[in-house]
């Protein structure tokens, strides 16, 4: 695959002088790439084998907040080191930037050199073990959606965020001509990924003025979600260099669509059998793959804060807005939070329309595979498919629609606790309180407008 680098590759490259700079870093919680640039001789000298950084870098919110009380870190034990240890089979080129590669680390204790267990790479490669352990792997894919601006970030900053220009003008929703007007940044981002070992699928236009989808191929679950955080800091810099903003934001307008992150999921047998089809099954779907989705059901409330973990990511559970409100499954059927594509087909799989494109994609991955895992470990019988409109239905499973709600569903899940560890759940609820109280202090702008003068 165009622009996978071994040190050896790597090595050459430098020595013709194609590479001078080594970005190496880690998936934060917000699923971010924090870390440091290398010049390319001190890594391949000695930075390859690790390099360090300071461990808030795990106990932080969107804004870089020293927040207290996690147990993982804190000024009292004086905010110190974690090993960050390239995970050289990422090392990839970033055709975007010049002269510049890339590679992902695990983040590892300083001093016993274990993994980090709050660490999201370390969160999903735990699922995946598990997977492995049973002969299996987790196929996945994300398909990421974002708004696109005519302004460039510096503008949209001095504007405060308000009255920005999208790029188009009306939805676009697989519109070929209005997409034409934004090749100058979306070819940038297909072509500039295709080259940094991420295959692209397809660009689309999406259902409403200046939203973007992009699709790329499936992969095994953590090479899928190192390349959901490539794709996410790609398409920024991209956009930033063309002088356009993106957001990923799962909601930055009440009247603008929501911006998902759908997932697709099925199991293989490591040699490669779709353990999701059987031709004689219902739709071709596997006894395992009923029993994966059955999990995917039981534990959606718990989930959900994987799936949504800001403020921001609830507004986007609107009624008819192709976001979904409801944990059914269905066929084939948009309205659903779970919805079986790829029917009586191989490709026969799961597709979670649940998350924003603000979710962290390797606790969301670890966090869908934990529930499906938890329904073929306890055999759970696959509830019928719901037919018609998911969203004016009633006495339907809802997914819980404030973070306040998915906070207390995710602390108390025996699912999660089980397969994550008490430790890592008591950390991302920590997170997620914090989030909530931050929120509950502030005076929005819309209570202002409403109670100013009339309350
Ligand atoms: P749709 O447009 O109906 O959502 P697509 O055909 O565009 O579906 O496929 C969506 C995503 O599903 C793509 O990224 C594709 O690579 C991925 N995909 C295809 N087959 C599988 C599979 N067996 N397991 C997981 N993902 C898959």
């Amino acid at each position: 695959m165009a622009g996978k680098l071994t040190l050896e590759g790597l090595k050459a490259a430098a020595e013709k002088g194609e590479i001078d700079t080594v970005l190496v870093a880690l998936v934060d919680m917000q699923g971010r790439l924090m870390g440091k640039r290398f010049h390319v001789d001190f890594f391949l000298a000695s930075g390859f084998e690790e390099t360090h950084g300071c461990n808030y870098l795990l106990a932080t919110d969107l804004e870089m907040v020293t927040v207290e009380g996690f147990k993982a870190t804190s000024w009292e034990a004086g905010y110190g080191d974690y090993t960050m240890k390239p995970d050289l089979s990422t090392l990839r080129r970033i055709p975007w930037l010049e002269g510049t590669a890339l590679v992902l680390c695990d983040v590892l204790d300083h001093h016993t050199h274990e993994d980090v267990p709050h660490s999201p790479r370390a969160v999903l490669k735990r699922q995946v073990a598990r997977l492995e352990a049973m002969g299996m792997k987790a196929m996945m894919a994300s398909e990421l959606e974002f708004f696109l601006f005519r302004d460039s970030f510096e503008e949209a900053s001095a504007k405060g965020y308000r009255g920005l220009e999208r790029i188009g003008a009306y939805n676009e929703d697989y519109h070929i001509f209005q997409t034409t007007k934004e090749e100058d940044v979306m070819r940038a981002i297909r072509n500039g990924l295709n080259g940094a070992d991420i295959p692209v699928e397809n660009s689309k236009g999406e259902a409403d003025a200046g939203q973007e989808e992009i699709n790329v191929r499936y992969a095994d679950a953590l090479t899928m979600a190192d390349r959901h955080a490539i794709i996410k800091n790609g398409c920024k810099e991209i956009a930033w260099q063309k002088g356009r903003a993106v957001s990923f934001m799962a909601k930055w307008d009440n009247q603008a669509a929501g911006s998902s992150a759908h997932v697709h999921q099925s199991l293989w047998s490591l040699d490669g059998k779709p353990l999701f089809f059987d031709p004689e099954g219902e739709h071709g779907m596997s006894a395992m793959m009923r029993r994966y989705l059955a999990g995917l059901l039981a534990h959606a409330g718990e989930i959900t804060y994987f799936l949504a973990p800001y403020i921001n990511s609830y507004k986007r559970f609107a009624a008819g807005t192709f976001a979904p409100t409801k944990a059914i499954w269905s066929f084939d059927n948009r309205t659903a939070g779970y919805r079986v594509c790829g029917g009586d087909t191989r490709a026969v799989r799961a597709e979670c329309r649940v998350g924003g494109a603000d979710l962290n994609p390797h606790l969301a991955f670890a966090a869908l595979i934990a529930a499906g895992l938890d329904g073929i470990e306890n055999e759970r019988e696959l509830e019928p498919a719901f037919v018609g409109d998911a969203y004016h239905g009633s006495g339907i499973r809802e997914i819980p629609s404030t973070l306040r709600d998915a906070t207390t569903a995710l602390d108390s899940s025996e699912m999660l606790r089980k397969a994550f560890g008490d430790d890592v759940i008591d950390h991302y609820v920590h997170a997620a309180r914090w989030e909530q109280t931050e929120y509950d202090r502030r005076v929005t702008d819309w209570e202002i407008r409403r109670g100013f003068e009339r309350a």
